[in-house]
This record gives structure tokens, sequence and C-alpha cells, in this order.
């Protein structure tokens, strides 16, 4: 009830949800005391979650964030979400997100930006939370849930979560199902936690992640306790410090928190490296073709005739056309152009195969600074939150932001972002760890160390 109220009190500024279920949520609620007066909790028994509104939610309207799903209410629910309320999670509705998940401010949303409940010392300006996983990094920084659901396909969690000053965590890809996950770009996409801290994100990782028959990428991998993991300390530990990170015009203080973070980890007994991921530079492109390639042919299914809204038109050829383009925002169309554009033939060869190869590069670069360290250290995005009206006009300079998180996502390699300080105007910072394949372990026990 108290988060309730918190919603009913805070939401209105913040619009972090879509959706709320509360009556749902406070039958789930008097489930969960049942099981626990029975001695049966499970992992999340009773603990209030609020889901990125990209999870199909079985009965619970899900958007997207898009005018194209603004009335769909799927008749299943996702593998993630099940998994969360097979022990016990209870759903208080369906937060905002960039539409399809598609930007990293939130204000991409066709409900409307959601406001960052931090503000600059001294200022009143309203500021993005990040995203695409911008609602559910608000709702957990303001406290109207204990942890949300993410998903990242280029560092929608942990770009939002170092904005609004909380944890996020990209598996491994392959580790949670995307089986219910409306789909951005397929080969990308992963769900994740996001929470105060890393040991919320533990515990919820581990009911989220697991196999999956239904996802066809899911690995078939026995999840680890990860909140044994946290404990684990890093003395020994090799931490790689990428020296491509250190790019030009970025804050001095972004700079000095990643210093901090080497010397924390010193201090803790793990052994700075600095190494070379040489192809970090073509990360952004990279990903800004070989996404917008897969986003093409994944919202080819929105045609008003099987899912969501429809337009009518004189022919089914003018449904499609009305129904497109009225259900889809300017970026949504923006990247479907792009998409269909780097796919089609002659400049398949140019564009779309040339970032597959790319990606293989990348994928190396990552291989090879694991065979010398066990995890690396990375700011998590080159700036503090940005105020609402400070969004460039030019999508490119927006995209530029993805720096630090792209490369990781290409790879398919676990990351995380904790809260690991404030800039000079009181707002958070977030420091980056990548680790090896599978290895989410390492990555909470260096993370811990950070805190
Ligand atoms: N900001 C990136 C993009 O706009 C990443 C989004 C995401 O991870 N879903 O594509």
């Amino acid at each position: 009830e108290a988060h309730i109220g918190a919603v009913d009190s805070l939401d209105g500024q913040l619009n972090a949800f879509i959706t709320t279920s509360f009556d749902r949520a406070r039958a789930a609620a008097r489930a969960a005391d049942e099981r626990i007066a029975k001695g049966e909790a499970g992992l999340l028994e009773g603990l209030p979650l609020g889901i990125k509104d990209l999870f199909c939610t079985e009965g619970v309207r899900t958007t997207a964030a898009s005018n194209i799903l603004r009335d769909f209410v799927p008749p299943y629910e996702s593998t993630v979400t099940a998994n969360l309320l097979k022990q016990g999670a209870v759903f208080l509705g369906k937060l905002n997100l960039d539409e399809f998940a598609m930007g990293s401010t939130n204000l991409t949303s066709a409900f409307g930006g959601v406001t960052n409940p931090w503000r600059r010392e001294g200022s009143d300006a309203k500021l993005v939370p990040g995203g695409s996983s911008g609602g559910s990094a608000a709702a957990v920084a303001a406290g109207l849930v204990l942890g949300a659901t993410g998903t990242d396909t280029g560092g929608s969690i942990r770009q939002p979560a170092a904005y609004c000053g909380v944890a996020g965590v990209k598996p491994t890809y392959g580790r949670c199902s995307r089986f219910g996950v409306i789909a951005f770009a397929s080969s990308l996409d992963q769900a994740g936690p996001m929470a105060r801290t890393l040991e919320d994100c533990a515990l919820m990782l581990e009911a989220m992640a697991g196999f999956d028959p239904k996802d066809s990428t899911s690995v078939d991998r026995p999840v680890p306790r990860y909140t044994e993991a946290l404990e684990r300390g890093v003395r020994g530990l090799k931490v790689g410090i990428p020296k491509e990170y250190r790019v030009d015009g970025m804050p001095p203080e972004i700079d000095a928190l990643w210093e901090q973070g080497i010397a924390w980890l010193r201090e803790a007994g793990a052994e700075p490296v600095e190494v070379s991921l040489p192809h970090t530079k073509y990360g952004l492109p990279t990903y800004y073709i070989a996404a917008l390639a897969e986003a093409s042919s994944n919202l080819a299914r929105y045609d008003g005739v099987r899912f969501g809204a429809r337009v009518p038109g004189a022919s089914l050829d003018a449904l499609y056309e009305a129904t497109r383009r009225e259900g889809f925002g300017e970026e949504v169309r923006r990247r479907i152009l792009m998409g269909t554009y780097v796919l089609s033939s002659g400049y398949y060869d140019a564009y779309y195969l040339r970032a597959q190869k790319v990606r293989t590069r990348i994928q190396h670069d990552f291989l090879a600074a694991f065979e010398k360290v066990d995890v690396l250290l990375t700011p998590t995005a080159p700036s503090a939150a940005f105020a609402w009206d400070e969004k460039p006009d030019d999508p490119v300079q927006v995209y530029l932001n993805d720096v630090f998180t792209v490369p990781a996502s290409l790879a398919g390699a676990p990351a995380l972002s904790l809260p690991a300080g404030l800039d000079r105007q009181g707002l958070p910072l977030g420091l980056q760890l990548i680790g090896r394949y599978f290895d989410e372990e390492t990555l909470f026990a260096a993370g811990r160390v950070m805190e």
C-alpha cells in the first residue's frame, strides 16, 4: 500500500507508469502473505516491482509506448515476467519507455516523456531519465517500486540506470528468455533487472534468468546464485581499462570517476591493466546499421491486420500505409526507413553485410581482452542526465550517447552499471563493468566493491 500510495502521489510528476494494475497487485500481495505464513515464500515474495511496457503481460495492456499498440492486451505472459511471478513478485504496473525501446531519452514515448527524479542543484529544469528503460529507472530511483525490469539492446538498461543513480544489469545474450518481449533488434535484445542496489539486481536476475525452449537463442546453462557471488571480493582479479574509451571531449568529472573506480578496485586487491579494444570506434555505426536493419524487419508485423491499431483505407495497401503512418512515431519511422535502406539490394553488401563483419571484429576484441583480464571497467555514459530541452535536434547527436554501451551489446557480453558518484551539479554518474560470457558473477563481485 505504501508503494501504491507513492505511485499515486508522485507519478503525476514523473510519468513513469503507462498502466497501473493495483487491483491485481493487491490480490497478489494477499496471496504472497498466505505463502509467507505457510513458509512457502519464493525469492521475491510480496516485493512490489514495475515492468517495462515491452514485456507482454497476460490480460494487462502492453503498449511498447507506441500508438500502434495503444490498446493491445496480450493473451500470454512473457517468460521473464512469468518467472518473476513464480517467485512471488507483485507487479504494480507497466513502465514508460522510448517507443519500441528506440532511444536514449524516453522522450520518444507516445505516452509522453518521463521526468528524472533528480534535479541539478539550484535548478528546476526537468531532466531526462535516459532511455529506453527510462520509466523503470525513474520508478526505482523515486522509490515507487523496489525493482523493475528493463531491456537493453544497446544500453537501455545501463544508461538510464546511470542517469537516475540506480543499478542495472544487462546479462549475457541468451541468459534471459526473449519470449514475449516485444522485439526491437532480436540479435541484441536482452532483459535484465534494475534496482537500487546490485544485491537487489542479483536477486531479481536469479528469478528472471534461465533456459526457455520458447526462445531459440536462450542458452541452456544452470543459473548461478548471483547473491552469493556478491561477497566474493576482487583479490587477484585483473581489471582491464580499455584505452579507446578515453574519448575526446568527455567531461573531466567522468574521467575522475573512472580513476576513482580504478582506485577502489585496486584498494580491494584487484590489479588494473590497460587493454586495447581496437575496433571500438566502429561500435556506433555498426550498431546503428545492425539494430535498425533488424528493427525494420521486426516491425513489419504491425500492419493493421494482425496486431494493434488499424486505420482503415480504400485498399489493403492504403490500410497498411495509413496504419503505419499514424501508428508509428517519428523516430520509429526514421529507423524503419534506414533499416530497409541498409537491407535493400545494392546497399546490402555495402552496409548490412559489412556491419556484420565489423561486429565479429568487435566481438574478437573482447575475446582477446578477456584472455588477459577478468573484467573491464569504463564509464557508463559520456555525460550525466541532460534537460528535456537540451536534447539535440540532430538524432546522430543523441546516438553518440551510446558510445560506451553498444560494444558489449554487439559482442553479446554481460555488462552492468552501478551508481558511483555525483557530478558538480549533484547528478548521479555510473560506472560500467563488462564481463566474460555468462560470468555475471564476477560483475556482481567487482561491482559490489565500488557501490
Ligand atoms: N539508445 C539505443 C538506441 O536508441 C539503445 C536502445 C536500447 O538499448 N533499447 O537504439
